[in-house]
Formats: structure tokens, C-alpha cells, sequence
């Protein structure tokens, strides 16, 4: 039987789980427990996806889908992104270095971040990076001064908070941003910092970006903040008697996390976003800008299924006569930190057989010290669940590994991709030895 969302394309369940045509046992004998799988397949159809709509819909004006490597990133993925005809959204010198090791194409790379280090600017200028954003005015000065030592013309972005806030599935639009990231438009700051970067010589600047939030279900988000955006590319136009050719509207579409969700479709939201850009930009008689966009979840995190073997269980009494069932597995908040970090929800299923058994009220947690080391709070699992058996997270992709941490020195997981019945490493599993290496 085939699996839907949201467990990845190439998912099935006969007798056992099954992923790209192997099977969860197989995976876990040949590689060990815990274990990050992704399915390549479904990875290329979803940046595909992307391509295509931006194409679609934008035509001569589609800009760059840039994949955000920092919802997962390592040297087989960047082949991936690059082989799809996508960019990449770096935003440090290690997920530059990850690129740089494949020859991905510095020109289709474009850095973000809030407190780039001298050394990240050197690097991405001197490598020949596409554009970078700009986060603030300290930083509008030094990569100006960067450039200019290095005698090149920087190409940038300015990365404007447009005054939107976008939750799931709810939107609200303020006037007022309280938060790390960017220029605000309300206060002027975004005006300033496009005539501060107007005033340097190595700056060249391309457009503006916004990025509103991130798992996000409703159009009306990305609609206001490109509104905002169009606006004041408009006011550029009438104050510089130029356009800037480029809108960079960032990421944060949503996905399937629990069965009954389904993710969103990037052709229908591109659709909405380009009815609004059209008419906006006709309205303030602008030629159309080239759009691009940032997904990262959307385009991983429903590829990827985390398998766990269960090492412990034990039933509490809870009141009026309920119970609760504490399965634990060989992983947890070291792996997937999403739960504990903000209530990230979760579904699971046994992944080694067939249980014929009644479910349960049960809690998944992991193996480290914390009692909030929880990766599931509730959810009905067969009864008969035991040490041995496997256990799937499906829709880990994104945020778990890239968010992987030692906590308890608990080494971090390998990830293998899956396609058409074959398994190979992508990234081997940290050691222990791994680990002791970096004391002195
Ligand atoms: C995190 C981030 C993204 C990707 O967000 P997703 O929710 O993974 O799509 C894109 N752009 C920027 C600037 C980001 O910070």
C-alpha cells in the first residue's frame, strides 16, 4: 500500500515500511539506528517543481529558485540543487564550504545572514558569489569596503522586513518589526539603506528581498509583503529615474507534517503571488522584476524519514484509570530538536511489521537527559510495540539534521538516500571518536 503525506513520494507499507523500494529492516541492518533516509527522487521532483512554476508563471521574469541550505545541506544535496538548475541560500562559510567542495557555481549562490564575518564576506566576494543581502547598515559599509579592497563590483540585495508575520496559517500585517533581521520599510530604514548602498562605489544594487516567516499555508502573507516591496520599488523609480530589476521573496512554504495535512502546491501559490506582483507592477506602471524565491522545507523536509529502534517501554497510570505508554527510542532531541525547541508536531508508525494489535495512548521520547525530550507528546501506537521493533518519523528532512547537535555526546545520525531499491551513505555517521577529536 502506498503511503501518503506525510511520509516522502516513494513511500509504501507492505508487511513493512518501505522507502524507494527498501525496506526499513534492510536500511537499519546495512547502516545502523538512528537513521536520517531520503528519498532522491521525490528531493528532484519537489526542486522541480519549483523550476517549473517560477517559469510558469513569471516566464522571461523568473529569477532564481534559491534552494535555503540551511534546512539541509551536504555534498551529495548541492549535486542535487545544482543538477535541478537551482541556486543555493547560504548564509555562513561553512555552507559555502560545503558548495565550494563540489564546484557548485559561486554565481548562483546568494549570502544571507545578520552578522556576516569579515572573513564570510571575503570569501564570498573573492569566490565570485551571486549576490549578497544585506542584513544592516554596519554591514552595507564593510562589505563596500571588502569589495573595494578585492577591486571588484559587489552585486547586492537589501533584505527588508516588510511588516508581515506570517504563522501557519495566519497572517498579520503591522506596522511596526521587532525582530533580528533586516530594514524595516515602516520606519525609513529601508529607504535609507538603499540610498547608503546607492553611495558606494563596489555596490551594485540589484533589488530587494523580504522573508516573511516560514511554514506557511495562505498566499496572503507573501501577497502583502510583495505589495510593500513593489511600492517601494516604485519610489526608487521615481526618486533614481531607474528601476531595480530583481524581488527576492524568500521562503517558508508549508508542508505535511501529520496525516490529514497535505503541503502546499508550489503551483498555486506562485500563481497567487504572480496575479499580485502583475497587477502591482501595473499599477505603479513598473516593468515586472525578476522574481526568485527560497524554499528550503518545502522542497526537503517531505523527503525524508527518520528510523529509530525502540530500546525501552513502560505504561504510567495517568487519572481516572487512563494510561500512557512511554516508548523510547535511540535518538531523540539530539536528531530533531523541532519539538522541544517550539511544540513542532509529529506523526509515527512501526516500521519493521505488521501489528495486528489494539493502539495505545503513547509518547515517543528519545534517550537524553531532559524530561521535555519528547519527539511525539501523544499519539496511538500499536500496543504491542516492543525493544527491536523500528520506528518511522516521516517529514524530518528539514531543520533535523542541519539542527543536529552531541547533546549527551550522543553522536549524530548518517543520512542515506533511497532510490529505485538501492541505499547509499551521504553522510556517514559521526563517531565517537568524532567526538573526542576536538578535545585536547
Ligand atoms: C530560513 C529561510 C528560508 C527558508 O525557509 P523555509 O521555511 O525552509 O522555506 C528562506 N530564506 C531565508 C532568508 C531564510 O532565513
Amino acid at each position: 500500500m502506498k503511503l501518503s503525506e506525510p511520509y516522502s513520494a516513494n513511500s509504501s507499507f507492505n508487511e513493512e515500511l518501505v522507502i524507494a523500494g527498501v525496506s526499513a529492516t534492510a536500511l537499519v541492518k546495512e547502516f545502523g539506528s538512528p537513521l536520517f533516509v531520503i528519498d532522491e527522487q521525490d528531493f528532484m521532483e519537489r526542486a522541480t517543481a519549483w523550476r517549473k512554476a517560477l517559469d510558469k508563471h513569471f516566464g522571461a521574469h523568473a529569477g532564481t529558485v534559491y534552494y535555503a541550505g540551511k534546512s539541509f545541506l551536504n555534498k551529495e544535496v548541492v549535486r542535487w540543487v545544482n543538477s535541478a538548475g537551482l541556486g543555493l541560500d547560504a548564509c555562513s562559510g561553512g555552507e559555502m564550504a560545503v558548495a565550494a567542495s563540489v564546484d557548485f557555481p559561486p554565481s548562483h549562490i546568494e549570502l544571507h545572514g545578520n552578522n556576516k564575518s569579515e572573513a564570510e564576506i571575503r570569501t564570498a566576494i573573492s569566490s565570485g558569489v551571486g549576490t549578497i543581502v544585506m542584513d544592516s547598515f554596519h554591514e552595507i559599509e564593510r562589505v563596500a569596503r571588502i569589495a573595494s579592497e578585492l577591486g571588484t563590483i559587489q552585486k547586492v540585495l537589501l533584505r527588508l522586513t516588510a511588516g508581515v508575520e506570517a504563522h501557519t496559517h495566519e497572517f498579520i500585517s503591522t506596522a511596526h518589526e521587532d525582530q533580528k533581521f533586516g530594514f524595516s520599510i515602516a520606519s525609513g530604514a529601508a529607504w535609507r539603506a538603499i540610498e547608503a548602498t546607492m553611495a558606494e562605489k563596489s555596490l551594485t544594487l540589484a533589488g530587494l528581498h523580504s522573508h516573511i516567516g516560514s511554514q506557511i499555508f495562505i498566499s496572503e502573507g507573501f501577497e502583502v509583503a510583495a505589495t510593500r516591496l513593489i511600492a517601494l520599488l516604485a519610489k526608487y523609480r521615481d526618486h533614481f529615474d531607474a528601476q531595480l530589476p530583481e524581488l527576492d521573496l524568500g521562503g517558508g512554504y508549508g508542508i505535511a507534517y501529520l496525516p490529514g495535512e497535505s503541503s502546499l502546491v508550489p503551483d498555486d501559490v506562485l500563481a497567487d503571488i504572480s496575479a499580485i506582483v502583475k497587477s502591482e507592477c501595473a499599477k505603479q506602471n513598473l516593468a515586472i522584476p525578476k522574481i526568485s524565491i527560497e524554499p528550503g522545507r518545502h522542497i526537503v523536509g517531505p523527503t525524508t524519514t527518520t528510523l529509530y529502534e525502540v530500546g525501552t517501554t513502560k505504561n504510567v497510570e495517568l487519572d481516572a484509570g487512563a494510561t500512557r505508554r512511554y516508548i523510547s527510542i535511540d535518538g531523540g532531541m539530539s536528531d530533531n530538536i523541532r519539538p522541544s525547541l517550539y511544540g513542532a508536531k509529529y506523526t509515527a508508525l512501526l516500521a519493521n511489521r505488521l501489528s495486528t494489535s489494539d493502539v495505545v495512548n503513547s509518547r515517543l521520547v528519545g534517550k537524553h537527559c531532559e524530561t521535555g525530550d519528547i519527539v511525539i507528546r501523544e499519539i496511538d501506537l500499536p500496543g504491542d510495540i516492543t525493544p527491536g521493533d523500528l520506528i518511522a518519523v516521516p517529514a524530518t528532512g528539514a531543520y533535523g539534521r542541519s539542527m543536529a547537535n552531541n547533546y549527551n555526546h550522543i553522536p549524530r545520525p548518517a543520512v542515506i538516500a533511497v532510490k529505485d531499491g538501492k541505499a547509499r551513505l551521504i553522510t556517514r555517521r559521526e563517531s565517537i571518536n568524532d567526538l573526542l577529536a576536538l578535545d585536547i
